[in-house]
């Protein structure tokens, strides 16, 4: 039997509708590729979207259809997250850093029946439009130079129609957006985002706990929009009413004038992010942005980092996830015993990677054979399983489900819990390093590495030993101008991690791999150095 509320079916659409009715003049401003800024608000993005649903109609989509985007973060790009879920259709935000292959692999996989891009990707295009048959329009969001000649232009495109259009109806749980993971192994695989699990997510990430907006709250994100949506921000910004900032560019002096123009309060984004912004700071010699949250995710966020921002009277929120999670899995910041806490303390809290939002739950079993569930004890390491509404069943068009009978995906990383909920990542299942039937973490080995004055990156894996099964190598990247050697970095390493953890050896290369999402590629690290032995091995 049912209860006595109204329906209400969970589509993304309510955001801008709630946001243009509760928000309407609540600002949304651009700052563009060429220097340009624009204004909008948010009525004005749920006008846009409308008319970018009807436009979509007219080229002849149908719900389901599916139409990519290959942007970076502005007002347009927004517009076309609501214009695209708003007549049912898929919106697949494209990383355009990924490689020729991936690219053309993804679009296709996808069906992808309308690309629309910004004018700095007009290269891609060009290089990829014979490789993606089954794409049948282009369309560029920026209306100026750059784009290629007779390309359209998304405002003419849009400005065609009137906006007379009342969003599709479907159900909760058809497709609104599609993200490919970076595919460190195989192929990319296409998480499809529902109306629902979106709608769920960015509530959950409105609590105090995550990203815990409030009307004055102005959010700059830097996390990319085609990177897991952004971390769900423009939907639960949308839900709370937010002013937003884009950059279209990353140049940390774009992003700290924006800050400061702006009255930007929050910020999200991908260590690096942070890391330039301090180096730019650093060389103009002026104080960090007066933000109030930061929230850093995607990498660990490294001890230093932390505690230049809470120095700063900046709250730091370290959050994990993955495009498989939507992202958000786990928020760290202020816990119920915080004031009690010394500095020091809080910064080791907030170095691990926070306790989950209410919807998904945690649990971590053991390495060897993925059957045993581990206890939360703060000791024992595990690989890392999720479950919840806004994780992954089955990836788009796969087989088969990629989760356990009970529900639970197998999120790939290793980690620790907490007894009070904290999720302590110490690595990656295909990264840990199996030595003498024991493991040991190799990202605790680069964490530890980096702090090393000489060192400017760290990545670490395992080589075959004929005795250990595997022990540790690092790579490692000296800072320009710095010398050090193999028995400095060992020296250092050698009272912070465990001595059978040591590095069997240290070497120095001028650069390690990166992923298109800037994480190091161990993949691309082994295959680089795949007839590597260790020393007492030859
Ligand atoms: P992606 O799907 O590209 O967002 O990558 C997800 C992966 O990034 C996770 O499985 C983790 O390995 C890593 N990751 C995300 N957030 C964090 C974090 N806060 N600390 C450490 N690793 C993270």
């Amino acid at each position: 039997m049912l209860g006595a509320m109204q329906d209400w079916t969970m589509r993304v659409t309510h955001v801008v509708d709630h946001a243009a009715r509760e928000a309407g003049n609540r600002e949304i401003v651009t700052r563009w590729a060429d220097g340009s800024e624009t204004r909008t608000n948010w009525a004005g993005i749920r006008r846009d979207a409308l008319k970018m649903a009807q436009a979509l109609e007219r080229l002849g989509l149908k719900p389901g259809d599916k139409v990519a985007s290959i942007a970076m973060n502005h007002s347009r790009h927004l517009v076309s997250w609501f214009g695209v879920a708003g007549m049912g259709g898929v919106l697949h935000t494209v990383n355009p850093r990924l490689f020729e292959d991936q690219l053309e692999y993804i679009v296709n996989h996808a069906e992808d029946r309308v690309v629309i891009y910004d004018a700095m990707f007009q290269p891609i295009i060009d290089l990829m439009k014979d490789r993606w048959p089954k794409v049948e329009h282009y369309i560029c969001f920026d209306p100026g130079p750059g784009r290629a000649e007779g390309a359209t232009s998304f405002e003419d495109w849009i400005g065609a129609e009137d906006g007379d259009y009342r969003w599709a109806e479907g159900s909760e749980r058809d497709p609104c957006m599609i993200c490919y993971t970076s595919g460190t192994t195989g192929n990319p695989k296409g998480v499809q985002y529902e109306h629902r699990s979106t709608l769920m997510h960015a509530m959950a990430g409105l609590q105090s706990a995550a990203f815990a907006f409030s009307a004055a709250s102005v959010m700059l994100p830097v996390v990319p929009m085609f990177h897991a949506a952004s971390w769900g921000l423009p939907y639960a910004g949308g839900m709370a009413g937010i002013k937003f900032v884009f950059s279209a560019v990353n140049d940390p002096a774009v992003l700290h004038e924006m800050m400061i123009k702006e009255g930007v309060t929050d910020s999200a984004g991908v260590p690096t992010v942070w890391l330039a912004h301090f180096q730019y700071c650093d060389a103009e010699g002026i104080d960090l942005p007066p933000l109030k949250v930061a929230t850093i995710g995607g990498s660990a966020a490294p001890k230093s980092m932390i505690e230049r921002l809470m120095k700063s009277g900046i709250r730091v929120q370290h959050a994990w996830g993955m495009t498989e999670t939507s992202p958000i899995g786990t928020v760290g910041g202020p816990t119920h015993d915080w004031e009690q806490m010394s500095f020091d303390e809080k910064v080791a809290k907030i170095q691990m990677q926070g306790r989950p939002i209410f919807g998904v739950e945690l649990r971590t079993v053991d390495l060897d054979n993925f059957t045993k569930v581990l206890p939360r004890d703060g000791k024992t390491s595990g690989a890392l399983q999720i479950r919840g509404p806004w994780v992954v069943k089955r990836y788009f068009k796969a087989e088969e489900d990629a989760v356990t009978e009970d529900g639970w995906f197998d999120t790939g990383d290793v980690g620790i819990l907490h007894p009070d909920g904290t999720l302590q990542l110490t690595d990656r299942t295909k990264d840990v390093i199996k030595s003498g039937g024991e493991w040991i973490s190799s990202v605790e080995l680069e964490n530890a590495a980096v702090g090393h004055p000489a060192v400017a990156e760290a990545a670490c894996i395992g080589m075959a030993h004929p005795r250990w099964d595997e022990r540790p190598v690092l790579f490692v990247v000296r800072k320009p101008g710095q010398e050090c050697d193999a028995e400095s970095v060992i020296a250092f390493l050698s009272d912070k991690v465990a001595k059978w953890w040591l590095p069997d050896a240290v070497e120095f290369v001028d650069d390690i791999p990166h992923t298109a999402t800037g994480k190091i590629s161990k993949k691309d690290l082994r295959a680089r150095f795949a007839d590597y032995r260790l020393p007492d091995t030859e």
